[in-house]
């Protein structure tokens, strides 16, 4: 039997949720004042990186293309990177030069398989690039251990994972370094920013542009105001009357053929047309980490919140055949900041879902190695190239109610048992899905 569908407020696939508190230093911006920037950003973070250095970066991605520019990497080197990835991260590693080498990523977790990594592993290969996907604990203890075994560097893309832990430690000092996201899709944000954490070897290697994160909050006003506008209509009571309406909108033109706005608005994943520019985004500003700090004190209460939310969505989607749930905690815990779950027919549910406004996002990432952009680096990769055409994003923040739950929960269910024929369909997709993704399976427990 059907339930009723439930009438809902809007939801956006993501909220920052933020207090009066994390909120205020935004507001207050042209009042912070820059003098001991660095030295307050390490204290702010001792804690979680003990043995390691912390810099701010104007984004998360900067941490990176310093971090390449300071570990004395060759042109042509070879740089194992997981397949399903942020298409910047393998952009900014061929603007360095280096070759990207696309590593099936494990079908449950969505994050690089440590068995296939070996198999790529080079005479050419210098670095491993893993990343903790979806704030899912990578297997790194494994991957570091080939990583020392062969004598290769590692980076990890934390962008998702502030709080997410291996063995009880924050992930980001495995290897030699990794990158921290502060953006408005992310966890934690502060409109912008991100970190490099490093060890002290590769510290001392660092030019001037790295460790000098001056900005003068007028020139980068527009960039600032543009992230904060984005991030206010997100928030679930104006989501309905701001950007929803706006994205149906996008939605509609694209249709007619005219992406171009929809870009500013819910970035494509895979442009084509994009360059890296150190010195075009706006800068670190002082304000950030008062804002982090207010933030960072209450990030294992919303990780517990956003847990719980998760395990209720979950609970409720697992009586559902045709979808399949990610294992989160498989290789310790997760912090719960994205919720991927597979379905078989990810565009058609993103549809139906963003038909009755709730935001979702069926290609968040996408199997690199079959990117147009990349075509020189192609490689098979048959689960990431799964989880790129299956894996949908749902709304997961702390603070969604058991209304809102429940309507989301209650739209999936429409979709696969009232909208388009009854139990013939149900079957059909069902035995589809089985197959598909007991190959994915065997791929990776062959591998
Ligand atoms: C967001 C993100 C980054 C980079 O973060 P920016 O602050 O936007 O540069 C890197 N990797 C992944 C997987 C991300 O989602």
């Amino acid at each position: 039997m059907l339930r009723p569908l439930p009438r809902t407020r809007r939801l956006p696939t993501h909220h920052l949720g933020l207090s009066a508190r994390e909120l205020g230093p935004a507001l207050l911006a042209p009042f912070h004042r820059s003098n001991g920037l660095q030295a307050r950003f390490e204290r702010l973070w001792a804690g979680r990186f003990p043995d390691r250095r912390t810099l701010p970066m104007p984004l998360g991605r900067h941490a990176l293309w310093f971090f390449l520019e300071a570990a004395g990497l060759e042109p042509g080197d070879e740089v194992l990177v997981p397949a399903y990835n942020y298409y910047v991260i393998v952009r900014l590693l061929l603007q360095r030069g280096l070759v990207p080498v696309f590593v099936d990523v494990e079908a449950d977790t969505a994050c690089l398989d440590p068995i296939d990594l070996a198999r790529k592993v080079s005479p050419r290969s210098r670095m491993v690039l893993a990343t903790h996907i979806f704030g899912h604990p990578a297997n790194i203890s494994e991957i570091a251990r080939i990583c020392a075994a062969h004598e290769l560097l590692l980076f990890e893309d934390c962008a998702h994972a502030l709080g997410t832990t291996y063995e009880g430690t924050q992930v980001g000092s495995f290897g030699n370094g990794s990158l921290f996201s502060f953006g408005i899709w992310k966890l934690i944000s502060s409109f912008g920013g991100g970190m490099l954490v490093c060890d002290d070897e590769l510290y001392a290697r660092l030019g001037r542009a790295a460790l000098d994160p001056r900005a003068s909050l007028w020139r980068d006003f527009s960039d600032l105001a543009g992230r904060f506008m984005i991030a206010l209509s997100m928030r679930p009571g104006l989501y309905g009357f701001t950007a929803e309406p706006m994205l149906a909108l996008l939605r509609r033109l694209d249709e007619r053929g005219s992406p171009g706005l929809r870009q500013q608005f819910a970035p494509n994943k895979d442009d084509p047309d994009y360059r890296f520019d150190p010195n075009e985004r706006s800068g670190y500003h002082p304000f950030m980490s008062a804002t982090i700090e207010a933030q960072l004190e209450r990030l294992e209460a919303r990780i517990a919140a956003r847990r719980t939310v998760v395990d209720a969505i979950e609970a409720r989607l697992a009586e559902l055949p045709e979808l399949r749930l990610l294992a989160h905690d498989r290789h310790g815990r997760a912090n719960a900041s994205y919720l991927g779950v597979w379905a078989p027919d990810s565009e058609a549910l993103a549809r139906s879902l963003e038909a009755r406004g709730i935001g979702c996002n069926p290609h968040e990432f996408f199997d690199c190695g079959r990117l147009a952009q990349f075509a020189p680096f192609a490689a098979h990769n048959p689960v990431a190239a799964e989880i790129s055409d299956h894996v949908i994003r749902l709304p997961s923040y702390a603070d969604m109610s058991e209304r809102d739950i429940d309507a989301l929960c209650g739209a999936i269910e429409h979709h696969y048992r009232a909208r388009s024929g009854g139990a013939r369909h149900r079957r059909d997709s069902g035995e589809r899905h089985g197959r598909v993704h007991a190959r994915a399976w065997q791929t990776s427990s062959q591998s």
